[in-house]
């Protein structure tokens, strides 16, 4: 096991779209990969042919894409060394290992109906017993364990349905050493004789699961906590196959918890919370329904990634912003922790505002580009300003104040039109006969002014200011509504500049005529 070269593998099953919990464990199977200079496979768990969900395998494709963590092997990735990744491809070689199993003594045939289990199940639980089939319900039971030789043979033959459950030990101890949480014991007493087969062919998830791991060579399975209770059971796979020298070794992540700590994050939290649960936008194919995606909804995808990795993992140090670079060098799991981890919306905004002011304003533009241009066609305004070098000196200004792209046109959507309203409470508490006289004598003051630029128009308003009596200050939140309307915004005289000589003297003169109506 020593010198085996690390695999580790994302399993999703295609039952619906990818939950931020399973792009966070497909996150940590990267970073672990790419730490340990190992190969990242994605395999497609799509045994459960009900609840297989159309759309739901490209989506989370696109979702890896998306953030950037793709896998190098696995469907649509690599050279396809293990070929097939998906479950439902490698139905044929499944049985050999159930045969296997049943030849050792360690699985069985049983032939049951819906009727006989569901009556077992009621007689257990009126006798204040669990209703699992085991070592000691088996016995009543129709498999071949009680059933004679012939009797198995001649079902077998004729075609029965029947299922393959694993033969669990009566009173036996089994032991999974887990990476994040120690050793774990349980008590086989407690487990059921799971269906690892069925007579159409089909393995479930254990025996698919273990089999394609052992075949896949995966030495390290990282996965949720939900999973937690199926390792006793793949342990005894793995013991009763002859596999023990290769099993991978487990780490189980914590739980995502709500924003207020109260039980998992479930899909259902998310639009009825206020945020998304998924990387991407989905719509249910059967419903239509529509549940929002971090992508659609403006957020980077660097962004989400970072956020996500710091949901139940911490660094050494007291650092939060992380390139994916830096989380594959980071990355460890003994820093990975056992309780569940608290999500936080407002946090994840606040990475996305980091990632924001991270970006150069080149960037920005280009993204805020065809926002632009959308809002000009409808109202039907063609600017000369839609050009790459202005918008980027617009963005300068303004991506201080929000946290995604599609705020800055809220933000700054008077650089490109004029104010069609001036902000009431500022209006109300300034507006005079003097602050007029100030606004059109600064903008006589302006109109004559050879160089436009953050210093000369600074101090060309506050020495009209001066000569007028006024206090500079009493009038500059005023000026500020003339020039965008709003009470807020960026750097009053840099707004100047950049609106320009021309923009600043006609919204001037143009607030003056509205405002003295
Ligand atoms: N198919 C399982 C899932 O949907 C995979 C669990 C595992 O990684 O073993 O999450």
């Amino acid at each position: 096991m020593e010198n085996r070269r690390v695999r580790v593998r994302f399993a999703p099953s295609p039952t619906g779209p990818l939950h931020m919990g399973g792009v966070r464990t497909a996150l940590y199977n990267y970073l672990f990969a790419k730490k340990n200079g190992g190969d990242f496979i994605l395999r497609i768990e799509d045994t459960d042919q009900e609840r297989f969900v159309p759309g739901a395998e490209e989506y989370i494709i696109e979702s890896l894409k998306w953030c950037g963590i793709c896998p190098n092997e696995g469907i649509g990735f690599g050279d396809g060394t293990y070929a097939p990744y998906r479950q439902s491809e490698r139905k044929p070689m499944y049985k050999q290992y159930a045969d296997q199993l049943i030849k050792s003594g360690h699985a069985y045939y049983a032939f049951d109906s819906r009727e006989e289990l569901d009556e077992m199940r009621k007689r257990m639980e009126a006798a204040g017993g669990t209703s699992a089939y085991n070592a000691i319900t088996r016995q009543s039971m129709k498999n071949s364990l009680t059933l004679p030789e012939d009797e198995v043979k001649k079902r077998l033959e004729s075609g029965q349905a029947y299922v393959v459950r694993i033969k669990i030990p009566r009173n036996e101890e089994v032991r999974v050493q887990d990476l994040i949480r120690g050793w774990v014991v349980v008590h086989s007493g407690q487990m059921d004789d799971k269906v690892l087969f069925k007579s159409d062919g089909m393995p479930t998830y254990h025996l698919a699961n273990v089999v394609d791991d052992y075949t896949m060579k995966i030495t390290h399975v990282i996965r949720g906590e939900e999973w937690l209770p199926s390792a006793p059971l793949h342990v005894l796979l793995y013991n009763y196959f002859g596999w023990e020298n290769n099993m991978p070794q487990f780490a189980h992540l914590p739980l995502l918890l709500k924003p207020d700590g109260n039980g998992k994050l479930s899909k259902r939290d998310g639009d009825r919370l206020g945020f998304p649960v998924f990387p991407l936008e989905w719509q249910d194919p059967a419903t239509k329904e529509i549940s929002s995606g971090y992508r659609e909804k403006g957020y980077f995808p660097d962004a989400f990634v970072n956020m996500i990795a710091l949901l139940g993992w911490h660094s050494s140090g007291n650092q939060e912003i992380f390139t994916l670079d830096e989380l594959s060098n980071e990355f460890s799991l003994d820093r990975v922790s056992k309780a569940g981890a608290k999500f936080d919306p407002e946090k994840t905004k606040w990475f996305n505002q980091q990632y924001l002011r991270k970006r150069s304003d080149e960037e920005l533009a280009k993204l805020f580009l065809p926002i632009v241009k959308e809002k000009l066609g409808s109202h039907h305004l063609p600017s000369a300003e839609i050009n790459l070098q202005y918008l980027t000196a617009v963005c300068k200004l303004i991506k201080e104040k929000g946290n995604f792209i599609n705020e800055f046109w809220s933000l700054g959507s008077f650089f490109f039109v004029e104010p069609d309203k001036y902000d009431t409470d500022v209006i109300k508490k300034r507006w005079n006969e003097n602050s007029s006289k100030f606004i059109l004598a600064l903008k006589d003051t302006y109109q004559a002014l050879q160089t436009f630029t953050v210093t000369e128009t600074e101090s060309a308003f506050k020495s009209t200011a001066e000569k007028m009596g006024i206090n500079p200050g009493h009038v500059m939140q005023l000026f500020r509504v003339c020039l965008s309307g709003l009470g807020g915004g960026p750097a009053l005289f840099e707004m100047v500049e950049l609106l320009g000589k021309q923009k600043v003297v006609s919204r001037l003169e143009r607030a003056v005529a509205v405002l003295s109506k």
